[in-house]
């Protein structure tokens, strides 16, 4: 036999029996996207590597060095997106939405990004991401985080998360922010992990995000980027929380929350959770009112949030995904030439009749126990029978498989339909 091909590391297959919580997250979060009015968009997987470079920042982990870069045959660099925030702005920009007053977009899709694989934590993921375009208030602020408070509570994981939140100011309160830093962990250089050392000179603030214990510890002491927020800013963040107090959404500063690039502007938002390890921003957020003018754009606020699949998949508590959703209801057993024929045609005038019926017709041909093993098996309601004699004379059995909903009972063809609806609501 040929030797098998295995899938790419870290880049998963979604099985039959894995997609239905997908599903299930998928259209939870459709269905509030409509709610609040926010309408879809579908961007390309693949943008040119200047665009990343230049919104992400050349100096971060993404960049530096978890992108999948390649050349196009035609010698041009194009990477694999590694988030959805940068192609959404270029896609603005370039097609004019952004001359067409307040945009508040959605979109979901997997990403790409070269770590080192382990759970939560993979080279191909899944985002579901907002972006909002013209509204510098914190009412937008709140609104964005308000839809992901209700988006937990509607999948049954809002005790399993909770909010940080934090302001990063005007990038010129940053900057002198950022010299008061480098100066105080210049004293202490010999104290920081190898990776902050080089980013003292490269991205200073990308530190406070540092991963290493140690540096953690020694940072707990640091300059307070909120003891140089200018009046706005605290203003904007006072109202941001004000705003989450009045909606019920509990909340926890803490001030060394950043996202480490320059264009984000004052507010910053993460979900974390304790129960996916080392892996447990659920959901991360923010204001980035420089990035459209970096990207070559008129100043425009924006403000956005974007979570992954995989780690809100992994907290969805059993039974909370309604399973029985994606069963078949029916399953029509076909025994006999003439029946399987027949057969057929009767399953397209139910599905005609009832257009939601979720029906799994027979294929394969086989026995009447054996068929009747497999329509037990499929999880369905009833199973609908159709033998030489019923194939004959017009009818077809409907037998509960469920238990409730009587005994087996046989009526014509054409009522067929009408009856299994009145067992299926049973
Ligand atoms: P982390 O600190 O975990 O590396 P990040 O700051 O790189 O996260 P963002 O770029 O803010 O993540 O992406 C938003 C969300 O996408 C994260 O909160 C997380 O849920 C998810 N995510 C990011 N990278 C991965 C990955 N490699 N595998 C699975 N999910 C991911
Ligand atoms: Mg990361």
């Amino acid at each position: 036999m040929a030797q098998l091909i295995e899938a790419v590391r870290g880049m998963n297959d979604i099985g039959p029996d894995e997609s239905a919580p997908w599903q299930h997250v998928e259209q939870v979060f459709r269905g509030l996207m409509l709610s609040y009015g926010y309408r879809e968009v579908r961007l390309p997987l693949v943008e040119k590597t200047e665009l990343f470079k230049r919104s992400i920042g050349e100096v971060t982990d993404i960049v530096e060095k978890e992108m999948y870069t390649f050349e196009d045959r035609n010698g041009e660099s194009l990477s694999l997106r590694p988030e959805g925030t940068a192609g959404c702005v270029r896609a603005a920009l370039q097609r004019g939405w952004l001359h067409q007053g307040v945009q508040r977009l959605w979109y979901g899709g997997p990403m790409f990004r070269h770590e080192r694989p382990q759970k939560g934590r993979y080279r191909q993921f899944h985002q579901l991401g907002v972006e909002v375009f013209g509204l510098p208030g914190p009412d937008i602020d709140a609104e964005n985080i308000i839809i992901t408070a209700r988006l937990w509570r509607r999948l049954g994981v809002a005790g399993k998360v909770s909010l940080q939140i934090n302001s990063l100011g005007t990038p010129a309160s940053r900057a002198r922010f950022r010299t008061d830093l480098v100066a105080w962990l210049q004293e202490r250089a010999h104290l920081l992990d190898e990776d902050s050392r080089r980013r003292l000179t490269t991205n200073p603030l990308r530190i406070l995000d540092s991963k290493v214990p140690e540096t953690r510890h020694l940072l707990a002491n640091a300059p307070s980027l909120m003891d140089y927020l200018d009046d706005a800013a605290r203003a904007h963040f006072a109202e941001v929380c004000a705003r989450l107090d009045a909606a019920g959404v509990a909340w926890e500063h803490n001030p060394r929350l950043v996202r480490g690039l320059d264009y984000y502007t004052y507010t910053v938002f993460e979900w974390v959770t304790g129960e996916l390890g080392a892996q447990g921003t659920v959901c991360a957020g923010g204001r980035y009112d420089g990035l459209v003018e970096q990207l070559g754009g008129r100043p425009t606020p924006a403000v956005g949030f974007a979570l992954g699949m995989e780690r809100l998949v992994a907290l969805l508590p059993a039974g909370q995904v309604p399973e029985a959703d994606y069963r078949p209801q029916a399953y029509l057993v076909m025994v006999g030439e003439a029946a399987e024929r027949r057969g057929q045609v009767l399953a397209e005038s139910l599905r005609d009749a009832l257009p939601g019926l979720r029906l799994l017709a027979h294929c394969g041909g086989g026995g009447f126990k054996s068929q009747l093993k497999r329509a037990d098996k499929s999880g369905a309601q009833v199973a609908l029978i159709l033998g030489q004699a019923e194939a004959e004379a017009g009818t077809v059995g409907l037998k509960p498989l469920r238990g409730g909903g009587g005994g087996q009972q046989t009526v014509p063809q054409a009522q067929a339909a009408q009856a299994l609806a009145a067992l299926l609501d049973g």
